[in-house]
């Protein structure tokens, strides 16, 4: 099986260019992120607020991932969550139990299976360092802070979701400050990384130059 690995900060285009590539590769595209939204949505809903709750809440929950016309769907206890797990509120819980070591070791048998039964893009925090550390291609993806701000409150504002540009903007730093500094999986390149920085480039551009270096580097 053939897996590519696209980890980087928030918002940094990750999964717009993933999903594209994955139609023209024709491999499946896995956003692990979905998965840690689902745990965060979780808590949010039943109200967990403390790390040890979180931990033994982790018995009562059933995360699965779906590909219904071959995009991903999230489904927490048997519900699609797909559209409820994309809000501002969640992105930071997710980042919040994303640090509990039980949490990612929740999830990761699921992400390792994924790749073991299929050829895949996956794309996250981690995925080169930890859960493919052997994939074919690793690449890690960047732009500019207010690029990467300005991107992700456009996607909020066209997906319905109403939010202010500093919120947004703030709401990214913290979460690549916890996500970089954390002690288990922390953000960053793995050191047979490929770094690709966006900020100049237009979505179709960036497009092209991912593809192309997948192809250049798959061996
Ligand atoms: O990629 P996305 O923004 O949806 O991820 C939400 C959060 O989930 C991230 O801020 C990060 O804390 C966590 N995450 C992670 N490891 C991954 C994917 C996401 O810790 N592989």
């Amino acid at each position: 099986m053939i897996s590519i690995a696209i980890d980087g900060p928030a918002g940094a285009g990750k999964s717009t260019i993933a999903k594209e590539l994955s139609k023209k590769l024709l491999y499946i595209y896995v956003d692990t992120g979905a998965l840690y939204r689902a745990i965060g949505l979780y808590m949010i809903d039943n109200n967990i607020n403390n790390d040890k709750s979180a931990v033994s809440s982790l018995k009562n929950i059933k995360v699965n991932l779906e590909f219904i016309d071959k995009e991903q769907k999230v489904f927490l206890c048997g519900k699609d969550v797909s559209s409820k797990i994309r809000t501002p509120e969640v992105s930071m819980m997710a980042s919040k139990v994303s640090a509990i070591p039980e949490v990612r070791s929740f999830l990761f048998d699921l992400q390792q299976n994924m790749a073991k039964q299929n050829n895949v893009i996956m794309d996250g925090r981690d995925i080169g360092t930890v859960v493919l550390p052997d994939a074919n291609v690793k690449i890690f993806l960047t732009a500019s802070l207010e690029k990467r701000a300005q991107r992700r409150y456009k996607d909020l504002l066209e997906k319905g979701i109403k939010c202010q540009y500093e919120e947004v903007l703030r709401d990214i730093i913290k979460r690549d400050e916890d996500d970089s500094n954390r002690k288990i999986a922390p953000l960053k390149p793995a050191d047979d990384a490929i770094i690709i920085d966006t900020t100049e480039y237009s979505l179709k551009e960036s497009i092209d130059l991912v593809l192309n270096t997948i192809k250049n580097n798959l061996r």
